[in-house]
């Protein structure tokens, strides 16, 4: 090789070798920047953990702080704690889930004082040993066997129920236990000894008080009837001294002590109802009774009140709404008695009207029976309202004082109203009048009597006669339920004016001025009308003997209840059938009615005879239960009066016998109870005993009489009054 070549080469040689140097310096040189910057990442990622380990480090030291604060806190906590256990006078400690005790403090442990054994680590087994071997516990006629077997059986329960026990000393411990998790039970022994005598302190006291209750309840019941007996003669002899010939002074004074002796009547039965209420002695009896009669039985009686007031006393009672109920008639009538009494005596002008009406009590089988009693009087002012319920609570103005009442009578109704299961309410204006209401839940007495009711289908259109604006607008709403045609005028001339052939029924008022009810009849059967005539009047007894009832068809009682004028419509002629008249049957005249009078004391049977004397009757009397049987025998009466407390036999088991009698014929005669008790209880008794009805002394010339017109059978000589009953 020429040396030209080897040079060539070499510089070759040494250019590619320069090449390689660059190339690898070139490669050096990333090779140091790659490692720079790993060099620098690995700096920073040293400085970072350098960082965290320090976190990490002072992280450390607080939670070990903490745990030292925390420990700290704990060993504070337990330590109040203990001293709060300590603290209290009560008994605490904790048993393991093997039932040994860990720890209890002084209290619990105060118990069993001079037994070293008791403390912790003893079971709960020997801790009952110890407290009945040693006497701890006083476990009274017990055996300690059972006893600890008792208490160890509750004590393995889940949740022990929590248990009384006595000390020795005669202390009450009440042991409440719980158990935990694992078995553990926190054991609570409260010293309750106080609360225990305080409640046989209680107990005694209150027995104390239900003694003198009963006391008080005895009290009022011979006081009624102590009361009641000389009452009736101071009552019933001032009424027949009345009705004796006397000059005016001499028979205000009778009349004075009649009254007087009377409202000292009302005021006994009003404090002593109240007593009883209060006393929680009250026994609401249930028996079907007719709502409707007992408000018209009650208008009857106010009647003559209202009309010498010249206020008008009207029903309307909801012509679908049955009558018949479940309830105590006689605690629904003194309710009914007090609020429509104090309607008519707190109102001089205008009217009463009581309203009743009924709709099914959703949910049940009872109706919801609102009745509302609403006059015009002077009403109450607004911030009476409340008070007027309250006990001798009156509405205490210069106004009111001139009306009698003890302000008993509403406190009673609400209280009855309230027994019952219904409210009472009420609604004034004062200077404008008053509306009470009474809503009650009453059950249907029969299904029977909540028939449908309606008017016979040839009665079309009714000329109704009556000046009475709130009676006629009654009667119009009825017949317009019932779907007839009403023509009203107020007087006996605009009817012959209004009178036409298609009038199927003419329905008049009796008292009327100008022409009166009868006159009226008379003159349309002179206009040749044909249609039937019922007249509407507040005095059967004496229309019946007018002799203008020739023209009439029939009579109603006012105020009408809905079952005598369902029964005089549907007993109308119809058109097509000769006229008949609504005439009652004449009776059989062929002996007088036989009344029978039980009665042992001699005044009341004086008063009873007197109180009679007006009455075509026969009269015999006994003066004990067993005449009384034997009389019912031999005599046959139509009618018994029996009084309840006599000597040898009493009322109710005369009347048991003679009912006994009575099965064999299978008559049943009348049999009034005449009692001086006005104490529940006697009524139910009475009328279980066989008795239908119950009169309480004084007796009443009126009460009287009402049973023996009530009991008259059609065929004897009618007893009726000679002087007409007002
Ligand atoms: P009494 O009527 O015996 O006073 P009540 O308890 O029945 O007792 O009535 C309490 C009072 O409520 C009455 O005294 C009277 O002031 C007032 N009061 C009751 N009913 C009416 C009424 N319809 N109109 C006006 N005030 C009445």
């Amino acid at each position: 090789m020429s040396l030209a070549n080897k040079l060539a080469e070499e510089r070759r040689a040494r250019l590619a070798a320069e090449r390689l140097l660059e190339q690898k310096q070139a490669e050096l040189q990333a090779a140091n920047r790659k490692l720079g910057k790993h060099a620098k990442a690995l700096s920073e990622e040293i400085v970072e953990t350098r960082a965290e380990v320090q976190t990490v480090r002072d992280e450390n030291a607080r939670v070990k702080s903490d745990l030292t604060i925390a420990h700290q806190k704990v060993e504070i906590a337990e330590r109040r704690l203990w001293q709060s256990i300590e603290t209290i006078q009560d008994g605490f400690a904790y048993f393991d889930g093997e039932s040994r005790l860990i720890a209890a403090n002084n209290a619990w442990l105060s118990v069993f004082d001079g037994l070293e054994a008791v403390q912790p680590g003893i079971s709960y087994v020997e801790i009952l040993q110890y407290a009945t071997e040693e006497g701890v516990v006083d476990i009274g006629e017990n055996l300690p066997v059972a006893w600890r077997e008792a208490m160890l059986d509750r004590w393995q329960t889940m949740s022990p129920e929590p248990a009384i026990i006595r000390l020795w000393s005669g202390q009450y411990i009440k042991l409440i236990d719980q158990r935990g998790v694992g078995g553990d039970v926190v054991s609570l022994a409260l010293n309750i000894t106080d609360t225990i005598r305080h409640e046989q302190q209680l107990k005694d006291a209150r027995h104390k008080a239900e003694t003198a209750n009963r006391a008080k309840s005895a009290f009022l019941a011979n006081m009624s009837h102590e009361i009641r007996t000389p009452m009736n003669g101071v009552v019933g002899m001032a009424e027949l001294l009345a009705d004796t010939s006397l000059d005016d002074e001499q028979l205000l004074y009778a009349t004075t002590i009649k009254n007087s002796a009377e409202a000292l009547l009302v005021i006994i039965n009003d404090v002593l109802d109240y007593s009883k209420i209060e006393a929680e002695k009250l026994i609401l009896r249930e028996e079907a009774f007719d709502l409707e009669r007992c408000i018209h039985e009650l208008v009857l009686l106010l009647q003559a009140n209202a009309s010498d007031k010249g206020i008008d006393l009207v029903v309307d009672y909801d012509l679908f709404l049955p009558t018949e109920f479940l309830g105590d008639p006689g605690r629904i009538r003194q309710v009914m008695t007090n609020l429509m009494g104090n309607a008519v005596k707190f109102t001089e002008t205008g009217h009463v009207i009581v309203r009743v009406v009924g709709l099914p009590d959703d949910g049940t089988e009872k109706m919801r029976v609102n009745i509302t009693i609403e006059d015009t009087g002077i009403g109450i002012p607004a911030d009476k309202v409340d008070h007027i319920f309250g006990e001798f609570n009156q509405v205490d103005d210069e106004q009111n004082r001139k009306f009698e009442g003890t302000g008993l009578g509403l406190a009673i109704s609400q209280k009855l109203v309230a027994l019952m299961g219904g409210d009472v309410w009420v609604d004034s204006v004062e200077g404008e009048g008053s509306t009470f209401g009474i809503s009650l839940s009453l059950q249907l007495a029969s299904p029977a009597n909540a028939q449908n009711l309606g008017a016979p289908a040839h009665l079309r259109k009714v000329l109704l006669v009556e000046q009475n604006s709130l009676a006629r607008a009654i009667l119009e709403r009825q017949f317009g339920a019932l779907g007839v045609q009403t023509l009203s005028c107020t007087t006996g001339k605009e009817a012959l004016l209004q009178m036409s052939d298609d009038v199927d029924l003419v329905l008049t008022d009796h008292v009327m001025p100008e022409m009166d009810g009868f006159e009226l009849a008379e003159a349309l059967a002179n206009n040749g009308c044909d249609a039937p005539i019922v007249l509407l009047t507040p005095n059967l007894g004496a229309a019946e003997q007018d002799p203008g009832r020739r023209y009439i068809h029939g009579m109603l009682q006012k105020p009408v209840s809905r079952a005598a004028l369902f029964s005089a419509l549907s007993s109308l002629p119809t058109p097509t059938k000769e006229e008949t008249a609504l005439e009652v049957p004449a009776k059989e005249e062929s002996r007088k009615m036989r009344v029978l009078a039980a009665e042992d004391n001699r005044t009341n049977r004086l008063v009873f005879a007197k109180m009679l004397k007006s009455l075509d009757l026969e009269i015999e009397f006994a003066t004990n239960g067993l005449e009384a049987v034997d009389l019912f025998q031999s005599f046959q009466p139509d009618l018994i009066f029996m009084d309840i407390s006599m000597p040898e036999m009493d009322g109710k088991e005369a009347t048991r016998r003679i009912r006994e009698i009575e099965t064999e014929t299978g008559q049943h005669v009348p049999i009034v109870a005449m009692t001086a008790h006005a104490m529940d209880g006697d009524a139910d008794g009475i009328l279980k005993a066989g008795l239908d009805y119950y009169l309480t002394k004084p007796l009443t010339k009126d009460a009287l009489t009402d049973h023996v017109l009530k009991a008259c059978p059609d065929s004897v000589v009618s007893p009726e009054p000679v002087q007409s009953v007002a």
